[in-house]
């Protein structure tokens, strides 16, 4: 079995609102002699992404990812990723080169899963769930009145937990406190209440939010840092009683290990979409060693979703599952047989290989020349 084509589609539907702003995507397809194909996505900016699949060979350690892959035997993407980690190492071992590498990495665990006819979670370890239990994410309201409606709309969803963040958070403690208070009011004592900080905090900062959030139950505070602030995790997670999540910026493995074994995180969450299957697999060796839960970022397409359900599936701590609580007619046009929750859960995908495929009638027509 061999690659014979590796392409990068950039996908952009302009003037529709997407989970949180622009309706984007990144596609990577990989098909092989044997007809098969396999796909996945980055969480990037697109252009990029495609410069960096399409990239000509220059040397041994300069490469774009397509020359690298093609003619390979698609079936240990464990070595294919170490192959284009050193080829793309003098421009590459963070950032956008990996997150492009992540979206090829998908595809490849797609294929190998696919030719060997079981479920990608199958090639990664032994299933100890068939279902997780979700929250939905959503913006806030420009005001505390439209956040209350956005929350309770949300509990009458029947989802099992939300979270809401960013912007206007981190202007103000008091309207911060009001803000997560307006949140638990909507949705009742029974939901849990996730709050994301949207990096914007200072190490003081972040401890005075966990203080002044403890009595409306925050089931966690995300990333109130920047990613690379190591030390200010440290100092944060010893001081607060909160759950801290963080890691959905990160790329590489080793930010990850970081964030864990130094930051002290409580949750770990890992974007698909930016670190690829391989890295995700290793983080998670390193969350179980250290006792840190494993979640997903799902923030873009239903390749995403699917790769972090195949890998949370085997991960032996896991926490709550994130879905989007707002439409997203791109995301929902691509990927018309995604999966749907119940009951507050989703399932974990049980036919061969990742389980999904961007409709290709949506997708000729959207996507960017
Ligand atoms: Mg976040």
């Amino acid at each position: 079995m061999k690659i014979v084509d590796v392409e990068a589609l950039v996908v952009r539907a302009p003037g529709v609102l997407g989970a949180y702003g622009g309706p984007y995507g990144a596609l990577v397809r990989i098909a092989t002699d044997t007809g098969l194909v396999g796909w996945g996505e980055a969480d990037s900016l697109p252009e990029v992404i495609r410069a960096i699949i399409e990239a000509p060979y220059q040397d041994e350690l300069m490469s774009g990812i397509r020359p690298l892959l093609l003619g390979e035997d698609p079936r240990d993407p464990r070595a294919l990723w170490a192959k284009m980690w050193k080829g793309t190492s003098q421009f590459g071992r963070a950032g956008a080169a990996v997150q492009a590498m992540a979206a090829a990495d998908i595809a490849l665990w797609d294929l190998a899963s696919q030719a060997a006819g079981v479920p990608l979670h199958r090639l990664l370890g032994t299933a100890r769930r068939d279902r997780v239990a979700i929250y939905a994410t959503h913006p806030l309201g420009a005001t505390l009145e439209e956040t209350g409606r956005f929350a309770r709309a949300l509990r009458e969803r029947g989802f099992p937990g939300v979270k809401f963040g960013w912007s206007p958070f981190g202007r103000d403690a008091d309207q911060d406190a009001a803000i997560v208070a307006t949140i638990r009011a909507a949705v009742g004592p029974e939901i849990e209440v996730l709050i994301d900080g949207g990096n914007v905090f200072d190490v003081e900062g972040a401890i005075e939010r966990c203080r002044r959030f403890a009595p409306h139950r925050v089931f966690w505070f995300e990333e109130p840092l920047q990613p690379e602030d190591i030390a200010g995790y440290a100092r944060l997670t010893r001081a607060a009683a909160t759950r801290i999540a963080a890691g959905e910026l990160c790329a590489t493995a080793s930010e990850l290990t970081r964030l864990i074994r130094e930051g002290g995180i409580d949750v770990v969450q890992l974007d698909l979409s930016r670190l690829g299957v391989t890295q995700a697999m290793e983080v998670a060796r390193v969350a179980g060693e250290a006792g840190v839960p494993c979640v997903n970022h799902t923030y873009t397409l239903n390749l995403n979703l699917m790769a972090s359900l195949h890998v949370l599936a085997v991960v032996p701590e896991i926490s709550l599952f994130e879905v989007q609580g707002l439409d997203n007619p791109l995301r929902d046009g691509l990927f018309p047989d995604r999966p749907r929750p119940f009951g507050g859960f989703l399932a974990v995908p049980q036919g061969p290989g990742l389980g999904s495929a961007p409709d290709q009638e949506t997708l000729m027509r959207i996507r960017v020349p």
